[in-house]
């Protein structure tokens, strides 16, 4: 089985913040990397556009550097490179002000290819680039935008930028960017659902005893500190992240695997969760790892602000007012410093009605594993006796779908998320982006819950570097009669 590249079409990709970290970082190693592939046609341009005094080959001296430290093990050779580079320019602009834009603009001129335009700035520019494209004649139908978070920081911001997007463009042209929905395990998880028979008729309340997802990192805040405080784990991680993970595992089977019928379907799950009450809900913040305070200091002074109370962790219990998940628990959970960087959503099955095995066989329980990071892969968790004499005992067994070993190595491509949603966006496919009203949604459920906090002076509680969160986090489930999942890498 070989994995098959299907070249896109004729594109001109301009990417505003070109020179910023994302850029260099993610958006043109992965870009490259396309190109290795046979994915990029050959003619097809990448304009950095940013504030930066560079010439093109000023720019593209820089990607160079960008590809070699993070380019990755498919990087395919110096000639390749070459061939990449050479289709790179770059134009010096100011989004706020008018200087390069008529340059932009003739580069664009007469071109009848896609054309993109990423917004890989600060989202407070989001409006005014928005606005110029359009002044300088590139806002056209064949235009499609590629906004990245976070979008708003509120219902209200929310809805404000989508109504200035709004004004320039379209819907199907504005392609609004979670990169975890471009993870392969994500997708997957769709594929898993709805391609069989198996799982569907397990996939509700009455089988489901409760769900878990967590998104746990051992970085810390790092050098965003400042951006952070003023978002915190519930703005950064869970009203897009985490909620859209949600909604794949827990909506209801599409018509067909397209754009609005699969957005439709996450809609109506965010529509229908509960708000959560107070006490199904911790918020944290890390402590400074012990004897290492120099080099891991602790929340508060990454972020340099004594008195902060933004939470670099949350774990909440919700439920979704349906008839497939009615009263069926899931519980979310994400957090900075913690014991091990691992992304994972776990499903687990109810006990068996009635053990045939008696007491001593002891409680026995499917688990279904959704692991996005790291080690994609997928295990189902089944119960079998254990092996040789002695009577019945029983033991759980993983059933291991883990696809580096399940498929030839040599046949998978490992395709980073940024990389497979650029290229989606060159195809026109927005079924892995966000639409204006899902983000609108997620905002309408979150903002009661952070505005909660505010009105209560609600101080996060600290947790120790390298842990699993509070002892309250383990509280909340514990009350419950269920345990957190472990942390493992
Ligand atoms: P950055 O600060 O590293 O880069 C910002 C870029 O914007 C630079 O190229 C700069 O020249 C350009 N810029 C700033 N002001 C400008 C102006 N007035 N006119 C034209 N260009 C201007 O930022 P980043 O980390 O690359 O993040 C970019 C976007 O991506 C942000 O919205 C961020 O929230 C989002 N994002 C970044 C990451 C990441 O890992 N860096 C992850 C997720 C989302």
């Amino acid at each position: 089985m070989v994995s098959r590249v299907i070249p896109v079409d004729q594109f001109d990709l301009v990417i505003f913040g070109g020179t910023g970290d994302l850029a260099r970082r993610k958006i043109l190693p992965g870009l490259f990397r396309r190109f290795c592939a046979g994915q990029m046609p050959p003619d097809a341009r990448i304009i950095g556009a940013a504030r930066s005094d560079l010439d093109s080959a000023g720019y593209r001296q820089m990607i160079r550097e960008a590809i070699a430290e993070f380019g990755g093990e498919q990087a395919c050779g110096d000639e390749q490179l070459d061939a990449f580079l050479a289709q790179l320019e770059y134009v010096t602009i100011d989004a706020l002000g008018e200087a390069g834009w008529s340059e932009l603009q003739k580069l664009m001129e007469g071109s009848d290819r896609i054309e993109a335009y990423y917004f890989s700035v600060a989202p407070s520019l989001f409006g005014d680039i928005a606005e110029r494209l359009q002044k300088w004649g590139m806002a056209d139908t064949r235009a499609r935008i590629v906004v990245e978070k976070p979008f708003g920081r509120d219902l209200e911001t929310a809805r404000a930028l989508n109504k200035t997007l709004a004004t320039y463009f379209n819907e199907d042209q504005i392609y609004r960017i979670d990169h975890y929905l471009g993870k392969e395990t994500v997708q997957n998880l769709m594929a898993v659902r709805f391609g069989n028979m198996l799982f569907e008729p397990l996939w509700n309340s009455q089988y489901v005893d409760h769900i878990q997802i967590t998104v746990a990192e051992t970085v810390g805040v790092g050098g965003r500190g400042e951006y952070y405080d003023k978002s915190g784990a519930m703005r950064d991680m869970v009203q897009n992240h985490l909620m859209q993970l949600l909604c794949l595992i827990a909506m209801e089977p599409p018509a067909r695997f397209d754009p609005d019928a699969v957005r439709d379907e996450k809609l109506k799950v965010i529509r229908a969760l509960d708000p959560v009450l107070a006490h199904h809900i911790v918020r944290g913040q890390y402590q400074a790892e012990p004897c290492n305070e120099a080099e891991n200091p602790g929340y508060r002074t990454a972020v340099d602000n004594p008195r902060s109370r933004t939470e670099s962790f949350i774990a909440l219990r919700t439920e979704i007012s349906n008839w497939r998940w009615a009263g069926t628990p899931f519980y979310l959970r994400t957090g900075k410093r913690m014991a091990a960087r691992s992304s994972e959503i776990t499903v687990v099955f109810k006990d068996t009605p009635h053990s045939i095995f008696g007491d001593e066989a002891g409680s026995h329980r499917n688990v279904l594993s959704i692991r996005l990071q790291p080690n994609e892969g997928i295990t189902l968790g089944v119960t079998i006796k254990e092996p040789g004499p002695g009577g019945m005992r029983l033991i759980d067994v993983p059933l291991d779908m883990s696809f580096a070993e399940t498929l030839d190595p040599e046949d998978i491509e490992h395709v980073d998320a940024y990389e497979r949603l650029i290229m989606d966006v060159i195809r026109g496919n927005q079924t892995l982006f966000m639409r204006g009203d899902e983000v609108e949604a997620a905002w309408a459920w979150t903002d009661p819950i952070i505005n909660g906090w505010v009105t209560r002076n609600d101080v996060p509680k600290p947790y120790d570097h390298g842990t699993t969160g509070p002892t309250d986090a383990e509280d909340m489930i514990r009350r419950d009669g269920r345990k957190w999942r472990k942390i493992t890498q």
